[in-house]
């Protein structure tokens, strides 16, 4: 299925002021930009405006400052790095809304870009307030969603502003979409997934969906504790929560009945405690011992995960496969993670931690589509349909056939 939605490129901007949700939600520290990755992801979108003589003025959330002013989430750093990687000056808006905004949007000539301050610092932002989006469609002619990693969210900076402006979707957003939607819609054949992280009860509506689209789950992270235990298993202090056990029981009755495999850890990596300097042991096997827990998947696991991946016509990887950020247990991560640069068939990996993880080994290069949005891409994934996209104009079918 093709994307449904009106493309940036099909909008007439010369000279009018576009209004352009994007997500600078990234990392900070002591006040500076510590992964500048989403800011660039903006640029092809943010270029071909300015190229195209609009006048932009620029929209994001940072973090939960929960509706009030925080300082320390402050877009400022965010826009200073912009600056640089866009080659012009940056005006940075003292607030989202106001008088002082307004006049700051109706100074600005084509080519010249105004950051706002982080829209969460509005209490209206997260409520979708009516009033909020109409003040800030009152700064400009057309709106651009290009933020594909806040689209799962009904907000006032995302959904309620292209209620008063024709919303065109971003290059990034419109790949984005584009690209899981092949995933889940028209795979290569076989569809692996290999699922790992924290929560079940997070992502069961995704488990849910790829026992009826995949050949082929892989089971690793914390995750698979939840279905050892729903499975009468020893999980020592291994962590997990009712919730999700109760999902992974469903999950495990349901792939019973499919023609999914649902695969889960043959050995793991034990330790004490969630720490790095913490006692290690490997264990061949998966019942835990008590006063242990598992915090990686075993070397076998890890092989038997490289190979489905190797021979898989399309992967989508979401969730590390172990607490990778302790070196200790990175090995299961970097097993999968190495399957999936190295794999032939097609490389989809979404997820926040998965996508660090890729880049923490140096293979980001490596994978066909890197997903900026963790929870948007599950939710697309999932069958959800995203506020954020569908609050856009329809394409006209001869937008298509002229792009
Ligand atoms: P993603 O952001 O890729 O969707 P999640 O947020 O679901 O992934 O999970 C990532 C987190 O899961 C990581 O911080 C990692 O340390 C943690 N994790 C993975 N395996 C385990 C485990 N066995 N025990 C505890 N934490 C784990
Ligand atoms: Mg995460």
């Amino acid at each position: 299925m093709a994307f449904s939605k009106a493309s940036v490129r099909d909008a007439t901007v010369k000279g009018r002021r576009v209004l352009v949700r994007v997500d600078f939600n990234v990392p900070l520290k002591d006040g500076e930009v510590v992964d500048d990755t989403r800011i660039r992801a903006a640029l092809p979108t943010l270029e071909l405006l300015r190229e195209r003589g609009a006048a932009l003025v620029l929209a994001s959330h940072l973090g939960r400052p929960g509706g009030e002013v925080k300082p320390e989430l402050s877009l400022a750093p965010v826009g200073r790095r912009l600056s640089e990687l866009l080659g012009v000056p940056v005006t940075q808006a003292p607030k989202v809304i106001g008088a002082e905004v307004d006049l700051a949007a109706g100074c600005l000539g084509p080519g010249e870009v105004l950051l706002l301050e982080n829209t969460r610092f509005e209490p209206g932002e997260t409520k979708n307030d009516p009033m909020l989006a109409g003040s800030l469609a009152s700064l400009a002619q057309v709106y651009v969603n290009d933020a594909f990693g806040a689209a799962h969210r009904a907000h006032a900076s995302t959904e309620g502003v292209a209620r008063h402006l024709p919303g065109y979707a971003g290059l990034l957003l419109e790949r984005e979409v584009t690209e899981l939607s092949k995933v889940v819609e028209d795979p290569a054949r076989p569809l692996v997934v290999v699922l790992g992280g924290a929560k079940v009860s997070d992502k069961v509506g995704v488990i849910d969906r790829f026992l009826e689209v995949a050949d082929q789950i892989l089971i690793g992270g914390a995750m698979c504790f939840s279905f050892f235990k729903a499975q009468g298993k020893e999980i020592g202090n291994s962590l997990y929560d009712e919730e999700s056990v109760v999902a992974a029981r469903e999950a495990l009755a349901k792939a019973a009945a499919s023609d999914c495999a649902l695969t889960l850890p043959v050995d793991l990596v034990l330790g004490r405690e969630f720490s790095a300097e913490t006692e290690r042991q490997e264990l061949d096997g998966i019942e835990v011992p008590d006063g242990w827990m598992g915090l990686d998947v075993g070397p076998r696991t890890g092989a038997l995960y490289a190979e489905a991946v190797a021979g898989a016509g399309t992967v989508l990887w979401n969730g590390p496969m172990g607490a990778f950020e302790m070196e200790p247990f990175a090995a299961g991560t970097r097993a999968v993670a190495d399957a999936v640069a190295a794999a032939p068939g097609k490389t989809v990996v979404g997820g926040g931690d998965s996508v660090a993880a890729m880049v923490q080994f140096g293979l980001e290069e490596k994978v066909d589509w890197l997903s900026t949005g963790g929870g948007a891409s599950l939710e697309l994934l999932e069958g959800k349909k995203l506020p954020g996209v569908e609050a856009l104009i329809d394409a006209k079918p001869t937008d298509r056939e002229e792009s």
